[in-house]
């Protein structure tokens, strides 16, 4: 069988070029070793993940109402975690049913195989689904490398035992344990945590390095840290790492080694969420000319074309940050591309959002990467605590802050930390996008009483004249 156009891969990446493709007139064919269309995001990632942050933060509010506001509904929930599981899985039922007709409203042929590289144009497709076309090859013109990522887990932490869980059996959600280990401190690990916590396991954070969240920028990881510090009844082991772990009888045993934590703790479960890592191996890449460069990750260019020319690659596969709407960008440029048009992707502004509660969500140059490039920046900041709207609902934990050129006074970054940070984000990656200057925000009228005013509010300070108008 021939295919004009191959994608490798069905997560928010492949399926979104795929789709884009064949809205440009290509015949296009997906291969997907899974029964359905959604990849990480949809089957075991943003989706379920979300679905289930939304129980973690009703439970919270309503937890908040009873301490704080005077409204008690009476005792502590009751969690029916197979009623929680259930409508998790409804969302993603939907979802890929949807993803699964759109596919076919375009003419999109797909293909249930696990496909490799027999070379640059060729790909073997295995498995028994009968989609599969006789003889279990298909020659392309052009391929989408689109194979996403899998959780990371060291060898010392693979110890056979379904009691040391990925964000996958997290995910899945086999029982609400009593004692829960989560083992990293990123974005993954801490959404987890809010809802393990929130349905009322008790949580231990470990992570190696001297704060939650390293790689984002101190002052927006505050209000969080202080929040889960709270949730953990102070069990975050920071600047601590995990030696070994064993299984002993219905319980995993931990040993930790940090100057401040050491010795040994027994867990229900253990959750290991230290990274993800490219799904390169097994694609017969070396049959190609595509480059895998020292992290892992296919060397694309600002085109997504790979060192092959038949090849491009998008997503979690094609380098960081591992994130759902920077893939499906990616499958839009590839797309593009391969119809003949001049996209390119100019990574400027790609936001990133951590789902806790608080959320944090930072677009462009975070302080942290701008220290590091050595790049000039003013930044300003505006506390929630100002904010008329943060106080009536009280979150007033929360910032938001800019960052500006101080020569041109362009904004080239901004940073958030409160309730819906993800979402007041966009406004600052559109700024960001369209090279605008702070004046251009201050200038916008922001609907009042709103979150939203707090970025108009951080640009007023950076001239100088914030009004607190409440
Ligand atoms: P994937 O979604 O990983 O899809 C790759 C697909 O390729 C898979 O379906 C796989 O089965 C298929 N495949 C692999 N090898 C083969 C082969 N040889 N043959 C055939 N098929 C193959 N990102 C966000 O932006 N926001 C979030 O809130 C967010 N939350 C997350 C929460 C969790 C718990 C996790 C794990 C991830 C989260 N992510 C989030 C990250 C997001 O899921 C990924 O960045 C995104 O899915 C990457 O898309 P992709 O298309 O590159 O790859």
């Amino acid at each position: 069988m021939h295919s004009p156009l191959v994608v490798l891969g069905g997560g928010p990446g492949g399926y979104a070029a795929a789709f884009l493709a064949a809205d440009e007139g290509l015949e296009v064919t997906i291969v997907e070793s899974e029964t359905r269309l959604g990849g990480t995001c949809l089957l075991r990632g943003c989706i379920p993940s979300k679905a289930l942050l939304h129980v973690a933060k009703i439970i919270s509010d309503v937890e908040e109402l009873r301490q704080d506001w005077g409204v008690d509904y009476g005792e502590r929930p009751n969690v029916s975690i197979d009623k929680v599981r259930a409508r998790k899985d409804q969302v993603i039922a939907t979802l890929t049913g949807g993803l699964g007709q759109l596919a076919k409203r375009r003419n999109v042929t797909i293909i249930q195989a696990r496909g490799s590289f027999i070379d640059s144009t060729t790909l073997r497709l295995e498995g028994d689904h009968e989609s599969i076309p006789e003889g279990g090859t298909l020659t392309f013109d052009q391929c989408i490398l689109a194979t996403g990522s899998v959780p990371a887990i060291p060898p010392a932490f693979d110890i056979g035992s379904d009691r040391v869980m990925d964000s996958t059996g997290a995910l899945s959600l086999p029982d609400i344990p009593e004692k829960l280990l989560i083992v990293g401190g990123g974005y993954i690990g801490l959404e987890m945590l809010n809802v393990y916590a929130s349905f009322g396991t008790k949580v231990t954070v470990v992570e190696m390095a001297d704060r939650l969240l390293p790689g984002a920028d101190a002052d927006l990881v505050k209000p969080l840290a202080k929040r889960i510090d709270k949730l953990c009844e102070g069990r975050v082991l920071v600047g601590t790492k995990v030696g070994s772990l064993t299984e002993v009888d219905d319980r995993i045993e931990v040993t930790f080694e940090g100057p401040k934590h050491f010795g040994h703790e027994q867990f229900d479960r253990v959750l290991v969420s230290i990274g993800r890592r490219p799904v390169t191996r097994g694609l017969g890449l070396e049959n190609t000319k595509c480059i895998i460069n020292e992290r892992g990750f296919v060397v694309t260019d600002t085109q997504q074309r790979t060192a092959d020319p038949h090849i491009f690659a998008i997503g979690d596969v094609a380098g960081d940050p591992m994130l759902a709407h920077k893939a499906t960008h990616e499958g839009r440029v590839a797309a593009e591309v391969i119809a003949g048009k001049a996209s390119a992707f100019d990574k400027v502004a790609i936001p990133a959002v951590v789902f806790t509660d608080p959320e944090i969500a930072w677009a462009g140059l975070t302080e942290t990467d701008a220290k590091k490039a050595g790049v000039e920046y003013q930044v300003e900041a505006y506390p929630w605590a100002a904010s008329g709207r943060a106080q009536a609902l009280g979150i007033t934990d929360g910032l938001t802050k800019w960052l500006v050129d101080p020569e041109t006074h362009r904004v080239i970054g901004c940073g958030i930390v409160g309730t819906g940070a993800g979402e007041l984000i966009a406004e600052a990656v559109l700024a960001i996008e369209m090279g605008c200057e702070m004046h251009d925000i201050t200038d916008s009228i922001h609907p009042h009483p709103t979150l939203s005013e707090t970025l108009m509010n951080a640009g007023e300070v950076y001239f100088g004249t914030a009004t607190e108008i409440f």
